[in-house]
Formats: structure tokens, C-alpha cells, sequence
């Protein structure tokens, strides 16, 4: 399986709208600003490419969907899965519809029932079309799901996390692989699902802790607790400064950045 990550950014991207306003003057580390010269700072919304085989795996379609979607050269999509119903993570589905054609079979999308009735309600001219009139609509199959599933002949499973107060926010284990870009509890029950693995992607948004996501300490707890192989942290604010935090981290954890690409 081969792994391209789109974006590793946080629902405000880096550098942050925030940051240019005010003159870098309140960015940690200057990480806004060293942006400019350092493509590895730069942090779209976070969502991963999966390839499994000739089978292309998007999950999350960010807010940078198209950009991401050009800068991969990604031609073809055969399944979109969704981890939850924040717009960071949803409000790129408009332009699924460069990857539709009324003349092959709708795009299969998979998602928990919460986040199914998040994308339901906000996009309700894709999902109810009747009500919408002229243009290009993504041509989309729903697919509710909460336990075991396959495409292409893995296994899928949603893994249960606790993101804040929302409800029904998954991660998602392929083979030894496993994605959760947005946590800040793991019940028991899922740590259970996630022994053995070979990769841990999983959020680290800042030092400091926050009541929805994973902090650096905390992000590296859970990756001694379920020791992968190789653990890559995803979905960071300006606040993680790679150059300076990355020497002081276990040898099998690192972070992740636009653009990364390894095969598992
Ligand atoms: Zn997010
Ligand atoms: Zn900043
Ligand atoms: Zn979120």
C-alpha cells in the first residue's frame, strides 16, 4: 500500500490568515513565516491518499481538496472515506465531481451515521439534487458504516475515537495501517484495534493541551503505548516546529508533512 500525504495541517492550515494579519507577531517559532522559504512548514488540511494496488483510497476531502488533488497528479479516485464531519475535513466533497461521470458508477463514500448526516445537511444539493438546478454535481453512493468493511480486498475498520463533544469520529486501521487525524481520547475498546501495527498516523496538534486534540505529550504517550514500527504525527498548528521538536523525538516517530509518500 502506498501512502501520499495530501495535508498535515490543522483546520486553519499553515501558515495561518491569522498569523499574515498580524505580522507574524503572535506565531510560535515564526513557523508562519518560515513557510515562505520552507515547503515542509506549509501545512494543508490534513487527508491522506491511499493506493491499494490499482485502488485510489481519499480520505477526508479537505477544504484544499482541489490544490491537493493537482499537486499529486491524482487522476483517478474509487472510494472516499470520511473520519468526521468538521469542515476542514468535508468541504472539499463539491469537487468530487471532477472524479464522477453520470455514465459510470457513483463515487462510494463512507462514513459514520453522524458525519453521513453532517454531509447530508450541508451539501443537500448533491444528496437531494431535485432541489438543485444547472451545474456539476458529484454523483455520490453513501455508505453508512461502523464496523468492518472492505474495498479492494482489505479490511476496513472505523475505529471509535473521542474528538471533544462531537459524536461519531473515526479513525480508520488498513492492514497494519492505521489513520486518526483528529482525537483526544482512545477508548479502550479501540486501543484494543490497534495493536500491532506497522504505522500510526495520528494527530499532534500542538505543545499545549487542548480539550478536542492531541498535544505533543500526549501524541507521543499513545505512540509508546501501542509501539508501531514507525508512528507519524498529522494535523499540527503553527505551534509544531519540526526542525526544533523533531531531534528530541523516539527514533520511530516523526513528523509527517505535505507531500510525504511511503509504501507500507
Ligand atoms: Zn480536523
Ligand atoms: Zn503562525
Ligand atoms: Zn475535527
Amino acid at each position: 500500500m502506498k501512502i501520499t500525504f495530501l495535508g498535515t495541517g490543522t483546520s486553519h492550515g499553515v501558515p495561518s490568515i491569522d498569523c499574515m494579519r498580524q505580522q507574524y507577531q503572535r506565531c510560535p517559532h515564526q513557523v508562519c513565516l518560515k513557510a515562505e522559504h520552507d515547503p515542509r512548514y506549509r501545512r494543508m488540511r490534513s487527508s491522506i491518499l491511499l493506493e491499494l494496488q490499482q485502488y485510489e483510497v481519499l480520505i477526508d476531502t479537505s477544504q484544499d481538496f482541489r490544490e491537493q488533488m493537482l499537486r499529486a497528479h491524482v487522476t483517478r479516485l474509487d472510494a472516499v472515506l470520511y473520519t468526521h464531519g468538521h469542515a476542514d475535513h468535508i468541504f472539499g466533497l463539491p469537487d468530487t465531481r471532477s472524479y464522477t461521470h453520470r455514465d459510470e458508477p457513483p463515487l462510494p463514500v463512507y462514513a459514520s451515521p453522524e458525519t453521513m448526516h453532517t454531509l447530508r445537511s450541508s451539501f443537500g444539493y448533491v444528496f437531494d439534487p431535485p432541489t438543485f438546478v444547472g451545474g456539476g454535481i458529484p454523483i455520490l453512493a453513501p455508505h453508512v458504516v461502523s464496523t468492518r468493511f472492505t474495498l479492494a480486498g482489505h479490511d476496513i475498520y472505523p475505529i471509535h475515537v473521542e474528538h471533544g463533544p462531537l459524536q461519531g469520529c473515526l479513525g480508520y486501521r488498513i492492514d497494519n495501517t492505521a489513520y486518526i487525524p483528529d482525537v483526544h481520547t482512545i477508548p479502550a475498546a479501540a486501543l484494543d484495534m490497534l495493536q500491532g501495527l506497522d504505522l500510526l498516523i495520528i494527530n499532534c496538534l500542538r505543545e499545549r493541551p487542548h480539550s478536542s486534540h492531541l498535544s505533543l505529550s500526549e501524541s507521543l504517550h499513545y505512540a509508546e503505548l501501542l509501539a508501531p514500527q514507525l508512528a507519524l504525527f498529522t494535523h499540527m498548528t503553527h505551534d509544531i516546529d519540526y526542525a526544533l521538536e523533531e531531534p528530541n523525538l523516539p527514533t520511530n516517530v516523526h513528523f509527517a508533512y505535505d507531500g510525504l509518500q511511503l509504501t507500507v
